[in-house]
């Protein structure tokens, strides 16, 4: 299942981080477990509502899923692993020290607290081998203006820490009655592996954007789950558009004449070509727009415009007899400057 982590929490999509702090704290307290002991609906609220904070607290994520919108983000297609939920069993999760605050003083849902208090939910808290999760990995990605925009599949190559499958991670191996150094990672319990992943880029990505593929880090310990790869994305510029979040911008070379008397232009879209009335006396700078013509709608974004910008190209040398009537029609229809 998949929810709404705005709606859950009730706060709007523009909400700041401290809104979304708030609302969360306000509603985890109302249906924590603890303060409602066998209370089912409670729990299964109180699983949602963490789920949303965990999506809206992380900027990463959250820019994610205003960017892919709900079903992309939850659904493997992205990555090929899609959202993780918080592990509660564990209690691994970032914000699991708040609860402290939430209930408290004598907090006993701490993942501190040995023995496993925790949630009443979910008695398996092991805190014996601590879970360690695998470290984050940053990856960049040059794309090319139109691949951003309409969304494309890479291959990514990346280098990725793993546990030495020699030593287990130990980085001693046995050796007659003791042990030595592991030959293979030389102590460390990590060797480098490498890996290619596929992914797909969703359309409308933006230069400088962070694309998070949960679970494609490094390898987590004891059951801690692998980190991200935090793919950061650098979009090349393009010979004919400009971007500016979600609309496009193009300068269109039109020539005098059919400013003065109007035509039609031909203009670079997105998907081709498409011809624009040139309305008479058209000036210079002057800009039209094509609506919906710009980046695709993705995720909480909607597309946006196509822009154009008229550019007046002039005719090359002039004839004697061009001059004459160039000065006939300077005296006929002189320029007026508006002050
Ligand atoms: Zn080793």
């Amino acid at each position: 299942m998949s929810l709404d982590p705005y709606k859950t929490l009730g706060v709007d999509t523009k909400a700041k981080p401290e809104d979304i702090k708030k609302a969360y704290r306000k509603l985890a307290r109302k249906f924590h477990p603890d303060l409602n002991p066998g209370s089912k609906e409670a729990e299964a609220k109180f699983k949602e509502l963490s789920e949303a904070y965990d999506i809206l607290s992380d900027p990463a994520k959250k820019s994610e899923y205003d960017n892919l919108g709900k079903d992309a983000f939850y659904q493997s297609g992205f990555g090929g692993t899609g959202y993780k939920r918080p592990n509660f069993e564990t209690g691994e999760f970032p914000w699991a020290d708040m609860f402290n605050d939430i209930l408290g003083g004598g907090a006993r849902s701490s993942r501190k607290s040995a023995g496993g208090g925790g949630f009443s939910f979910g008695q398996n808290f092991s805190f014996g081998q601590k879970p360690k999760k695998g470290p984050n990995i940053d990856y960049s990605l040059e794309l090319d203006f139109r691949s951003a925009v309409n969304g494309t599949d890479v291959t990514l190559e990346k280098d990725v820490p793993e546990i030495c499958s020699r030593c287990s991670g130990q980085g001693v191996v046995a050796s007659g009655a003791g042990v030595k150094s592991c030959p293979v990672c030389a102590g460390q319990g990590k060797t480098v592996g490498h890996q290619t992943l596929k992914a797909r880029i969703p359309a409308g990505v933006s230069d400088g954007q962070v694309i998070r593929l949960k679970g494609q880090g490094g390898a987590g310990e004891n059951g801690g789950g692998n980190g991200d790869l935090l793919i950061k994305v650098t979009v090349l510029p393009d010979k004919v558009f400009t971007r500016q979040n979600q609309d496009l911008y193009v300068e269109q070379p039109v020539s005098l004449y059919e400013c003065l008397l109007g035509g039609w232009m031909e203009v670079p879209t997105l998907n081709g070509q498409s011809n624009l009335k040139v309305p008479a006396g058209t000036q210079n700078g002057q800009k039209f727009r094509i609506k919906g013509h710009g980046v695709p709608a993705v995720g909480q974004k909607k597309a946006g415009d196509l822009y154009i910008t008229v550019k007046v190209s002039l005719p090359g040398k002039l004839s004697y007899e061009a001059v004459e009537l160039v000065k006939k029609l300077s005296q006929s229809a002189p320029v007026k400057f508006e002050i």
